[in-house]
């Protein structure tokens, strides 16, 4: 099946308030979403605007929310396509997927492409084992370069791409004039964790007992997306019990589901090895 590119014409509707924690690597956005909405700051003194900035981060970290704030702060459209849906493909159709992304992209410029999983296109050819070797997957990423060289730095295309493996990315990628930008995105410490809870809790309907301290403090190395599974599964719980309201219990037993749930991909994963 050949891969979607979703170009969302449709305003973005999310924005940095659904983003919570990750304080410097917002600051660090925020350049971006400067740069689409005020490029005659940066070109008026001669600057050439970045065209590539790479969210690096855990799975789970909100690198996917992240982009879509910047669209939605500042007010273009998002076009995006996923990495892993090239690995499968027929020689030829990655490459022409590019092609168009770009093409839409700065049509309706000032815009935001997104890529992510970007390391199952870009992973250097060294790293590839040659009975894996793929060559789709080498025509997209040719592409995906050409493509970046072959747009102005003040066209008002910005590409943000995403990636939890920046070890195993082709350092072709990484040039200047590329993504020769790095944000990171860490999983959240304590407070963190607090404040994500709080995002989520937002649009549930709460009993009195719920803790949100106690919440973040039991979910050591949850990441957001985590978090936001946590919220969600609470509040199926208690529809399923016909509650009211979600209450701390609620949270507590999706907690416990989810960290099971966790200890068995990772038991999965170390059988595996
Ligand atoms: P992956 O590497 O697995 O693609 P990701 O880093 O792109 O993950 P997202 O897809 O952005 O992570 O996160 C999934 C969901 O988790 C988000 O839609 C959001 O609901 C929640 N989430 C993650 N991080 C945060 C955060 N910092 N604040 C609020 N919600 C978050």
């Amino acid at each position: 099946s050949s891969p979607k590119i979703s170009d969302e014409q449709t305003k973005i509707s999310v924005t940095f308030d659904d983003v919570a924690g990750l304080k410097e690597a917002k600051i660090e956005v925020m350049e971006v979403v400067d740069f689409l909405k005020n490029p005659e700051t940066y070109t008026k003194l001669g600057a050439k605007i970045p065209k590539g900035v790479m969210l690096v981060g855990p799975p789970g970290t909100g690198k996917t929310l992240m982009a879509r704030a910047v669209a939605g702060e500042a007010k273009v459209p998002f076009f995006s396509m996923s990495g892993s849906e090239f690995v499968e493909m027929f020689v030829g159709v990655g490459a022409s997927r590019v092609r168009d992304l770009f093409k839409k992209a700065k049509e309706k410029a000032p815009s935001i492409i997104f890529i992510d999983e970007i390391d199952a296109v870009g992973r250097s050819r060294s790293k590839v084992n040659a009975f894996q070797a793929n060559d789709e997957r080498e025509s997209t990423l040719n592409q995906l370069l050409t493509e970046l060289d072959g747009f102005g730095p003040n066209t008002g295309v910005i590409v943000l791409a995403a990636t939890n493996r920046p070890d195993v990315l082709d350092k072709a990628l990484l040039r200047p004039g590329r993504f020769d930008r790095h944000i990171y995105l860490e999983l959240p410490t304590k407070e963190e964790r607090q404040e994500i809870f709080g995002v989520h809790l937002r649009r549930l309907k709460l009993a009195e007992n719920v803790d949100v301290g106690q919440l973040s403090k039991l979910s050591p190395g949850f990441s957001g997306a985590d978090i936001a599974n946590i919220c969600n599964e609470a509040a199926l719980i208690a529809a399923r019990k016909k509650k009211e309201k979600v209450g701390q219990e609620d949270f507590m037993e999706a907690r416990d589901r989810i960290i099971g749930g966790l200890e068995r991909k990772s038991k999965i994963i170390s059988e595996k090895e």
